[in-house]
């Protein structure tokens, strides 16, 4: 049964009307594996071990699609039948295949061992196998070990998964040290280096991004730590964080012209940094981001966007959907609501929207179905069904493939949102 239940941690201006409607049902949302495609792309010297089963194989190898490295830098250690006869030899079996993969790779600095669903798999202590082999191996490598299991986590949770395991590894900061800022959210190195160049000009001279690109370049974290969530879907890491004394610069999510301007802001403040300075900074990145944006709003606003929880990003690219290109949200779904981290793109949502959290799909279908919205955001899974049905859609899984944050690409996230309205358009013509 759904659940209406007030929305806290709203403005004043908006929360009055506002529910959420908790739903509880039959998913259709990748696991936390698919994490891996993005995330191997970003830490230059890690591997990803899956340990798992063929299923666990064909999501990585289809999800990654046709990359083709000379190298690859993630692996499926398949468990089958046979290896559930002795548990005993799954630990020197596992073991076995760490040293081949370590003995054949020097070049790998960090290891994750990943786990899945299988039974056979839940049954295996990956955190003791990390420490046993981080032991032996230290200090050239470093094992950690994290949960990309469908059963324990979503799609994007497999990021969260696998940052908030690396948190208790990074070195403690120098308490006499000055503040520092830790980014903290895989960016694409584009990104990363565009936010580089304004954290410089803004004058923020101790900055660090988590994941960082060489697992050897641990970014120190302690009570001088200021760090700013670059995604909203890092729960486990933002509290891991917290433990080690980093406190949060609160702040909406780097999408959109005004998402990123808000959200550099909420960092310039926190290291005492001028008003004059910001805008001079940032002015020419929002000057281009508007004009970039205004050449595609004609095709957006006014539209009608559905949106099914799938990645987590749907609350920030909501909000960027409707106040800086103008459409209209018809729901907006999130497999779960982090109601701090969110709070300031929740205040800057229309007030009334429908919101839910969670996913009973067959229920959502039905809303979805009945409202005929211009544009549907969502998982592979229910696309393909969708767009026979004569519905616009839009892959949410691309969202994290691309690059989309900062002023540089504002313009190219609301072209990933027009493209699938034009191809309608066309087709309808
Ligand atoms: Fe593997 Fe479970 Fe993900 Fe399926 S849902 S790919 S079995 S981890």
């Amino acid at each position: 049964m759904n659940a209406l239940s007030p929305l806290p941690s709203r403005s004043a201006e908006a929360c009055e009307s506002d529910t959420v409607l908790r739903e509880h049902g039959q998913r259709s949302v990748f696991c936390g594996l698919t994490g891996i495609v993005w995330l191997h792309r970003k830490i230059q010297d890690a591997f990803f071990l899956v340990v798992g089963s063929r299923t666990c194989a064909h999501l990585i190898q289809s999800a990654a699609g046709v990359m083709i490295f000379a190298e690859p830098r993630f692996a499926t250690a398949i468990l089958d039948e046979r290896d559930l006869a002795g548990m005993a030899d799954i630990d020197d079996e596992l073991d076995r295949v760490i040293g081949r993969l370590l003995e054949r790779r020097p070049d790998i600095k960090l290891l994750f061992l990943v786990g899945s669903c299988p039974s056979e798999v839940v049954k295996i202590d990956l955190k003791r196998a990390a420490e046993r082999q981080s032991r032996a191996r230290a200090p050239h490598v470093r094992v950690l070990n994290y949960s990309g299991s469908g059963i324990e986590t979503t799609f994007t949770q497999g990021e969260d998964a696998c940052l908030a395991s690396l948190v208790p590894a990074l070195p403690e900061a120098d308490q006499h040290e000055p503040p520092s800022l830790l980014v903290v959210g895989a960016l694409a190195d584009i990104v990363e280096d565009q936010f580089t160049r304004l954290f410089e000009a803004l004058g923020i001279r101790r900055f660090n991004f988590l994941p960082m690109r060489r697992a050897t370049k641990l970014p120190p974290i302690g009570p001088s730590t200021s760090y700013l969530l670059a995604q909203p879907f890092l729960g486990d890491t933002a509290r891991q964080l917290e433990q080690r004394g980093a406190r949060r610069i609160a702040a909406p999510f780097p999408l959109g012209a005004e998402g990123t301007t808000l959200w550099l802001r909420a960092a310039a403040d926190a290291f005492g940094i001028s008003r004059d300075r910001f805008d001079a900074v940032t002015s020419p990145g929002r000057a281009s981001a508007a004009q970039a944006l205004s050449q595609r709003k004609s095709g957006i606003a006014g539209k009608r966007i559905f949106l099914f929880p799938d990645s987590q990003l749907e609350i920030p690219l909501a909000r960027f959907l409707s106040r800086e290109l103008g459409a209209e949200l018809v729901e907006v779904g999130t497999p779960y609501l982090h109601r701090d981290h969110l709070a300031d793109e929740l205040a800057m949502l229309p007030p009334g929207v429908r919101l839910s959290e969670g996913q009973h799909v067959e229920n959502q279908l039905d809303r979805c179905r009945a409202a005929r919205p211009d544009l549907t955001v969502c998982g592979l899974g229910l696309a393909n069904p969708l767009e026979a049905e004569g519905f616009s859609t839009k892959w949410s899984i691309e969202l994290l493939f691309t690059p989309i944050q900062g002023y540089e690409q504002a313009g190219d996230l609301a072209e990933l949102f027009a493209r699938p309205l034009v191809r309608r358009a066309q087709l309808e013509v």
